[in-house]
């Protein structure tokens, strides 16, 4: 049993709603989406930060934030796609394993971080499944 949430979803131990994996990264909804289709990139390789970060992991979380971006213009047609990464709890970072949001924003919208309003099953997985499928 890992203490970071991250590794216990990499290890099968927590849920996800999957969107994307290759042998570096695993693309899934945040489970407190602060917009429709708000998706987290994480290495494989457990890693607290930027600082931290192995070059590889990186550059293959910047591979597939580009991949899921194109797909979730393609599956959900935002007016933007803001790319977020939080470091260190100064920086409002609450979960310690680096990650990529991916969030999907409407023109004129405004945008409250960390609201922890869990998202609805069935609405993670309608997103993940809509981005899944929208990729090449
Ligand atoms: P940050 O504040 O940048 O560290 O972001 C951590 C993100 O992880 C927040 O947006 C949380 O909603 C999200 N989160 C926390 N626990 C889980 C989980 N078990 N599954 C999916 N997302 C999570
Ligand atoms: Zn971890």
């Amino acid at each position: 049993m890992s203490e970071c949430i991250f590794c216990e979803i990499l290890a099968g131990r927590a849920p996800c709603h999957r969107v994307y994996e290759d042998d570096l990264v695993l693309g899934f909804m945040d489970a407190f989406p602060v917009a429709p289709g708000h998706t987290l990139v994480i290495p494989k390789q457990h890693a607290e930060n930027l600082f931290e970060i192995d070059a590889d992991s990186l550059a293959g979380v910047s591979r597939v934030s580009r991949k899921l971006a194109l797909g979730i213009r393609k599956a959900l047609d935002p007016d933007g796609v803001m790319v977020m990464q939080l470091n260190g709890a100064a920086a409002g970072q609450t979960v310690f394993h680096y990650h990529a949001h991916l969030i999907p924003r409407a023109q004129g919208s405004t945008l409250s971080l960390h609201p922890r309003i869990p998202g609805h099953a069935e609405e993670l997985e309608n997103w993940a499944s809509k981005i899944r499928f929208a990729l090449d």
